[in-house]
């Protein structure tokens, strides 16, 4: 595991929604890094569901006291980089190039702001592969020279304990994960997570 002492201690965490940065965002900060969250957000659909989704995660920042930025609503940049994967089921190459989006924005932040690490929420969800989430966040941090700090959050029964705290703080938990495709894959509210 890297430690904040090899590669200095300012970790930019990207973060997919306030429930799965729970348990990350407090942990990193427990291993003794400076983490401030990224909330991309291009990937999620209707405009209205963004807006809940950055108030919970601005929410969230408030409550441990941290900075995070909010980067740009830009669903056409998204549908761009998701293009021509609109029939693919979730899990599949259009998450691939998801995935690839969402990170790639983060690590370039990262790189012009000065973090020398990137990490991600997105390997709490049983939804998403973590091998898959940490493979493209090494591919695309090594494109910007920022360092890849990989995790599996959803070990140690991570998803229920972000289920539990996102209660207890009053965070908004979203139904779907979040693109326009992944609509008519709803789940019920308790097996979801971006
Ligand atoms: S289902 Fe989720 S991870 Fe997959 S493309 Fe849609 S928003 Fe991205």
């Amino acid at each position: 595991m890297t430690s904040f002492t090899e590669w200095g201690a300012a970790v930019l965490l990207h973060i997919c929604c306030a429930p799965d940065a729970t348990v990350p965002w407090p942990a990193l900060l427990g291993e003794g890094f400076e983490v401030d969250g990224f909330f991309y957000g291009g990937n999620i659909h209707p405009e209205g569901e963004w807006e809940m989704r950055r108030d919970s995660v601005v929410l969230l920042a408030e409550k441990l006291g941290r900075r995070v930025e909010i980067s740009p609503y830009d669903p056409g940049q998204w549908f761009d980089w998701t293009s021509g994967l609109s029939g693919a089921h979730e899990g599949g190459e259009r998450c691939r190039a998801c995935f690839g989006a969402q990170l790639g924005a983060s690590s370039v932040f990262a790189r012009e702001n000065g973090y020398g690490l990137l990490s991600t929420t997105l390997t709490i969800s049983p939804h998403k592969d973590p091998a898959l989430v940490n493979e493209i966040g090494e591919e695309v941090s090594s494109r910007t020279g920022v360092r890849w700090l990989p995790r599996v959050w959803r070990k140690n029964d991570g998803f229920r304990l972000s289920v539990e705290r996102s209660r207890e703080m009053g965070l908004y938990r979203q139904k779907y994960c979040g693109c326009v495709y992944s609509v008519r894959e709803l789940v019920s509210p308790m097996e979801r997570s971006v």
